[in-house]
């Protein structure tokens, strides 16, 4: 799933399958955040139901609304030009629209082929647009400062901004104690072509996005668009406002967020990650055919490095860490084996303080629970390797389909060689 935003505006090189893809929440749960900070979002709730989305567009309407807006709440964006975002003015295009949005897998640019599913939809009042930008914090890895990156070509087409025409994206950086100042903030402001008491709205919205993004150990908040309405009677110069908002966290740091926590929707993730977190393994999917089962991240980039060297690709890695269990690193056999891309597995461990016999019996284990019906090369070093090897040995006849290497370039050799 190809990421936007802010990865493209500041780390051109950003691969999902290679950066750790950070927690994620929908767009009425980042609402939710940024109007507890007091940034102005319109108002809206969440629905699961056709029924639910018609009574709440009704509500809205009998609150004096003219415009409701009803949009598919997944992890992908691209919505506006997938027709996930509908602009309604009755009761009975709601429903329309929220029947075609429940019913149907959104495909956009970013979900890949196949689409994603639709289980929730937020139903908000809609807002007249005057103008739309785009707002966001992150961190920039070349400064090694977070910051605030700001464009009056907001909206849809923030990726193509970003590559055609660069100088239309203001970047701040933010100091680290200091944070972002008002007089930071109203230059931005200014410079983006707010103007009167507008920019003492879009100044206060920036400086609070930037506490936020530091207050949730983010390590991206967006809005796009944050947009102005045109002026009223109620405000002459018109007000600024979030219509749309996404975050990423830190995983690292969640622990320390409860409420966060409670946000996450396993729903809108790969299934064999979701298995892989509960189990304590860490699990990336990739694009080849040979599931690696490793253990530490240095190891798995090298065992990568060394079966693309001998012509190979691997099809995901699982990490099983250092205090895997037999149970743990059977579970992950089960998730590698699970995926139908697989038609071989590499096992690679360096014994520390996982014991290499302890990977030996839940190898022997996953044979007779699951079997191993793809080629399974093994090469195993350090703790207790010589009671594994033997281990393996004695099962050999058990596991017709596993070959043991002696090292490293040997066994991804192996693994390219049989799955051909
Ligand atoms: P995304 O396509 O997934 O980023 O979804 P957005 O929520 O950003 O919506 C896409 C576009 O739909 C926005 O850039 C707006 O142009 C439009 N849109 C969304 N909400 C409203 C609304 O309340 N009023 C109006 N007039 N346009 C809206
Ligand atoms: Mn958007």
């Amino acid at each position: 799933m190809a990421d936007t935003g802010p990865g493209t505006l500041l780390r051109p090189s950003f691969s999902p399958n290679q950066e750790p893809i950070p927690m994620k929440i929908h767009e009425y749960q980042a609402r939710q955040l940024l109007s507890d900070a007091g940034i102005p979002v319109p108002p809206g709730s969440m629905v699961e139901t056709i029924d639910d989305a018609v009574s709440e567009a009704r509500s809205i309407f009998e609150s004096g609304e003219t415009l409701v807006v009803v949009k598919a709440q997944v992890h992908a964006g691209g919505r506006g030009k997938a027709g996930f975002v509908k602009l309604v003015r009755s009761v009975e295009e709601a429903r329309e629209a929220a029947t075609f949005m429940l019913g149907n897998r959104m495909v956009s640019v970013q979900t890949g082929p196949e689409g994603i599913e639709v289980k929730r939809l937020l139903v908000a009042a809609g807002v007249d647009i005057a103008k739309e930008f785009y707002l966001a914090v992150t961190l920039d890895r070349s400064r090694g400062l977070n910051t605030l990156i700001a464009s009056a070509e907001g909206g849809v087409e923030i990726e193509t901004v970003a590559d055609e025409n660069p100088d239309a994206i203001l970047k701040t950086p933010i100091h680290p104690l200091h944070g972002l100042e008002a007089f930071e903030a109203r230059s931005v402001a200014k410079r983006l072509g707010f103007t009167g008491r507008q920019i003492g709205q879009a100044a206060a919205i920036m400086q609070k996005l930037a506490g936020l993004y530091a207050d949730t150990d983010a390590d991206l908040v967006e809005i796009n668009p944050l947009i102005v309405t045109p002026p009223s009677d109620a405000a002459p110069d018109g007000r600024v406002m979030a219509i749309d908002a996404k975050f990423g966290f830190d995983d690292n740091a969640l622990f320390r967020h409860k409420n966060l926590q409670a946000m996450h929707d396993p729903a809108e993730e790969n299934p064999s990650e979701v298995r892989a977190e509960a189990s304590g393994l860490s699990y990336v999917d990739l694009d080849g055919n040979i599931g690696c089962l490793v253990n530490g991240a240095g190891l798995a980039m090298s065992t990568m490095d060394i079966v693309k060297l001998h012509g190979g690709d691997p099809a995901n890695f699982l990490d099983v860490g250092g205090s895997a269990t037999k149970e743990s690193v059977t579970e992950a056999f089960r998730i590698i084996l699970g995926d139908d891309r697989v038609q071989g597995v590499l096992v690679n461990i360096f014994g520390g303080i996982m014991k290499c016999d302890t990977i030996a019996g839940a190898i022997i284990e996953a044979a007779k629970e699951v079997g191993f019906e793809v080629p399974l090369v093994v090469r195993l070093e350090g703790t207790n390797v010589d009671a594994a090897r033997k281990m393996l040995e004695d099962a050999k006849s058990e596991i017709p389909s596993m070959q043991t290497a002696t090292d490293l370039a040997d066994a991804a050799r192996t693994v390219c060689a049989a799955v051909g």
